[in-house]
């Protein structure tokens, strides 16, 4: 079978008679089998999708029409999302053998569309980190080249579709890890506006920054799949009531929009050569195209990651609170005390990366530092809120590389937390003010590494966003 990189293209094909579901799912497997050493999937699914395949192709034959829209997506999930009767570790030993008692909503609204979900793929523990290696499954592998990391937290995600494994697949972002990870591999990562898609049933990393993202080969089938998990939901009171548009049947674009990009981001010097040679010369092509695209004064950047790090954690460390051994997954076998349950639970559980947030979460929150660590950075996001949304009373986006660089060496970024944390600078901006951003491919690098380049949009803009996308990617 030749590589699909639509929905549209894969359901012609089922039309023609040309394939079904039960030979997608085959074909998926066996791209699975093929790139085992990436080390993507940490389940699969193997005989329940064949299962599934064959009732939906059974009930397409006997009437075309009551197939739901997404019959023929092959999709992966990250291990933070639940799905019902399977287990979900978020990469941590601390929920091993943790079976899902429900679905996240998100992911209930694909399978009511007869999505077939084929494994569950690796990510950073309770997706904290960039790089895919803080898991209790090993690094997963970027699959343009073995050697370097596939981006993270969601970088089994992008892997699993940059690899052909499946047609698309749901990650979470909280500072960038869908978005980072799609650039990292060469593919579309699509973060909504908070509370467009409900978090219930996603694992809970930051909650006032959380976001269940896509990462898709093509800007149709973020669309498609948005269009489907966005909307109201009882279980989750931070879920928009707003209506929810049909984002696929709206990307076609013919305006001329307004677009800020930061000279502060563009010359930053942290930033690659070679990655800022392509944004530029996208720049240039945006003009050519008779968009506007203005370089306006954006003092913040680096009060970015500071901020987001003090708010993350602390949230994090009141997040993981629960799992203390007793009600999830690993309770230490070496307790001898109800004390020790808890401390020794969650020393063994938890990876060297998830403690080191918790005590910093811990401390920025305690009595005495709080209004000098928590305080300030509520403070400071407010400031970047407010500067963000004045840019957009002027401008339709903001544009900005994904990351300071392309894919690193694995190994390189494990011993140095924070030189990890900066390189997030591009991404948090938008879950720090809670807007919308999508990832789209940019060429190759001369180090033949795949770069992305980042739109930003306002609020509940995701319809604009994804039809320009859409036109320019
Ligand atoms: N790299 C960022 C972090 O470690 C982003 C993670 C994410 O978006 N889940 O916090």
């Amino acid at each position: 079978m030749p590589k699909h990189n639509t929905l549209k293209s894969i359901q012609a094909a089922i039309q023609n008679g040309e394939t079904n579901g039960v030979s997608l799912v085959d074909y998926y497997l066996s791209k699975i089998e093929e790139t085992k050493e990436l080390n993507v999937y940490v389940e699969v699914f193997a005989a329940e999708a064949k299962e599934r395949a064959k009732v939906l192709d059974q009930k397409y034959k006997k009437d075309p029409t009551t197939v739901g829209r997404l019959y023929g997506m092959i999709l992966s999930i990250k291990d933070v999302l639940c799905y019902e009767g399977h287990e979900v570790t978020a990469a941590s030993k601390i929920l091993e053998g943790f079976i899902a008692p429900y679905s996240a909503t998100a992911i209930q609204r694909l399978l009511d569309e007869d999505v077939i979900i084929i494994g569950r793929v690796n990510c950073d523990q309770f997706a904290m980190g960039s790089t895919n290696e803080n898991s209790n499954y090993g690094p997963t592998r970027n699959a343009a080249d073995p050697t370097k990391v596939p981006g993270g937290s969601s970088g089994a995600s992008a892997v699993s579709v940059q690899a052909d494994t499946c047609l698309a697949s749901l990650g979470s972002d909280t500072g960038g890890s869908v978005r980072q990870p799609a650039s990292f591999c060469g593919i579309i990562g699509m973060k909504p506006t908070y509370g467009r898609i409900s978090r219930y049933g996603l694992l809970a990393y930051a909650s006032s920054f959380d976001q269940i993202g896509i990462l898709s080969n093509s800007v149709e089938d973020a669309a498609l799949l948005l269009e489907i998990m966005a909307g109201a939901d009882e279980f989750d009171s931070t879920a928009s009531q707003s209506p929810v548009k049909a984002y696929s049947k709206q990307l076609s674009f013919d305006k001329k929009v307004k677009i800020a990009y930061f000279d502060t981001a563009l010359n930053h010097p942290n930033l690659d050569a070679g990655v800022k040679e392509e944004t530029f010369t996208f720049i240039s092509k945006l003009k050519e195209m008779g968009h506007t695209v203005e370089a306006v004064d954006f003092e913040y950047l680096d009060y970015i990651i500071p901020a987001y790090y003090v708010l993350t954690t602390a949230e994090a460390s009141s997040n993981l609170s629960r799992f203390d051994g007793i009600r999830y997954g690993y309770r230490s076998p070496n307790a001898t005390n109800f004390l020790e349950t808890y401390t020794k639970s969650r020393t063994e559980g938890f990876s060297e990366e998830v403690k080191r947030r918790i005590m910093l979460g811990t401390f920025v929150l305690s009595s005495g530092y709080y209004d000098a660590y928590y305080t300030k950075a509520q403070k400071v996001r407010r400031l970047i809120a407010e500067k963000t949304k004045e840019i957009f009373s002027t401008y339709d986006f903001i544009l900005m590389p994904t990351a300071p660089s392309t894919a690193w060496d694995i190994g390189t970024m494990s011993n140095d937390p924070v030189q990890m944390y900066l390189a997030d600078i591009y991404t948090v901006q938008a879950n720090m003010v809670g807007i919308p951003a999508i990832a789209i491919p940019l060429g190759k690098h001369e180090n033949g590494m795949p770069i992305g380049v980042q739109l930003m949009a306002d609020k509940w803009k995701e319809a604009e966003l994804l039809s320009f996308a859409q036109k320019i990617s």
